[in-house]
This record gives structure tokens, sequence and C-alpha cells, in this order.
């Protein structure tokens, strides 16, 4: 990833939301660098960091354009991309990689980000403390067949499940097939729905996954859900997975 330019490209993780979840890394990456491009709500989200950099914002779809530009930028500047919550989880690392994998020439440093199946978890609880999955239900890049076996066969396993990318206007519809898989496989298991974690207007519920169907509309793009195994418990206050060392 050796370029011959002074520039550098660092891929940032935002983390989920609130500033004190940036790590060290990142918020050193955003101070020393001279642009920094980013979809608008992640921009938003580090607007305190203090930084000289020029901001430069796009909007969802240009994902390919932000990241062209931000490759030529790099070449004689410093420059953050920056994502949300952790770059490689569905994040601008991918598509980074695209380009490294294709020939592209620079140096690049991905800094990862808190992702926001970590912060739910830490909010339910400890629900994922064993083996986990992890499955979005956007079907942007992905035939929807492809992502409905990959969850049945997450369910399967008894994995524990953290869902992205649940629902939005669109998709709604998507939204309530899962669940009806879901339910084929976790009657009577306990999930958490977990609701702009560390932002503005953060909510969570915890219910048995029968229960889901009611959420339909509370659940949206801003909304990460935690399915819970056949071992998770919940008595009220606290939704966790035995890992065996008392119960
Ligand atoms: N790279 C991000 C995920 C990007 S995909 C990460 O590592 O977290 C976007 C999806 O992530 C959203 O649709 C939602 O399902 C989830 N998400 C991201 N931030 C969230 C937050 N603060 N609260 C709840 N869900 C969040």
């Amino acid at each position: 990833m050796q370029s011959q330019g002074k520039g550098r490209l660092y891929v940032v993780g935002t983390g989920p939301g609130s500033p004190d979840l940036l790590t060290l890394r990142a918020k050193k990456a955003l101070e020393d660098s001279d642009y920094i491009i980013g979809h608008q709500r992640y921009v938003k989200l580090i607007e305190d960091i203090k930084t000289d950099a020029e901001i430069i914002t796009s909007t969802m779809g240009r994902e390919v354009e932000r990241v062209k530009l931000a490759f030529e930028l790099s070449k004689e500047n410093i420059v953050s991309l920056i994502s949300g919550g952790d770059p490689g989880i569905y994040g601008m690392s991918g598509l980074v990689s695209e380009f490294l994998y294709e020939g592209e020439e620079a140096e690049v440093e991905f800094v990862p980000g808190i992702s926001a199946f970590s912060i739910a978890n830490g909010i339910l609880g400890s629900p994922i403390s064993n083996d986990f999955a992890v499955v979005s239900l956007s079907d942007l890049l992905l035939p929807w067949e492809e992502i409905k076996k990959r969850l049945e066969c997450a369910l399967l396993g008894d994995f524990v499940i953290a869902i992205y990318n649940p629902s939005s206007r669109k998709r709604r519809g998507r939204f309530d097939e899962a669940v009806e898989i879901i339910n084929k496989y976790r009657d009577g298991c306990f999930v958490g729905i977990v609701k702009n974690a560390s932002r503005e207007g953060e909510e969570h519920i915890i219910c048995k996954c029968e229960e889901l169907e009611r959420y339909s509309e509370f659940v949206d793009m801003s909304t990460v859900l935690i399915v819970g195994n056949s071992k998770t418990k919940f008595n009220g206050k606290i939704m966790f997975t035995p890992r065996g060392y008392k119960i």
C-alpha cells in the first residue's frame, strides 16, 4: 500500500455517534488531516473535533465517487475518509480495498471504530458473549435470496445474531419477511432492539422474538437488533448469554 507522494489516506471509523466513543487514533487522524471526506451524517458526528481540514460532504449512493476523490487528494495530502461505526463493517474499508486490489497506489491506514453491535451489546447487557453472526438486511448490493439464506444458516447454527440495516421506508417488507424467518427458529427467545445507540434519541426494547412484529414501525435505519439464541436470558433488567461460569 505504498505510494510515491507525501500523502496518506486514513479510513476512519467515527464510532456509533457519541464523540467520546471515537478512538484516540481516529481523533489524531482527523486532527492531522488536510481533507475530511464523508457522508454528511458522519461528518456531523465529528464536528466538535478541532481541525483545520477542509470538510467535503457527500450523500448516500455516491460512495465510488467519494473514494475516487479520496485517492486523488491523498496523492499529495493527508486525507481522512470517514465511515460510521467501524469502517470494516458495512463501511468504506471494503470499497477502498477494492481500489487497492485493482492496483490503486496510496499509503492507506484503516483506523477501526466501535461498531453498532458492540455499543448495543453493552446497552442490553451482554447478549453477545459467545459466538455470534452479523447479518445486514440491505439488498442494495446483495440479492435478497442470499441474505435470507445467510440469516437462516445463522439461526440454524444457534448463533446470537446482530442485524444491521434492518429496515428503511423502501424496504419495510424485507424486515417483516426476516421476522417471519427468525420466528421459525427463535420462538420464545429474546431479542434486543437498540435505536440511535449513543446518539440523541437513544432507545431500546427487549422482547420475545414472537413480539417483534409489533415493532415493525419502530425499527428503522438507525436501529440494530441483537437476536438472542436458545441460551440467552433476560430477567427484566439484563439480557445476556451465559458462557458457563456460574449459570
Ligand atoms: N459501519 C457501521 C455500520 C454501517 S451499516 C458500524 O460498524 O456500526 C448502517 C447500520 O448500522 C444501520 O442501519 C444500523 O443497523 C447500524 N447502526 C449504526 N450506527 C448505529 C447506532 N448508533 N445505533 C443503532 N444502530 C446503528
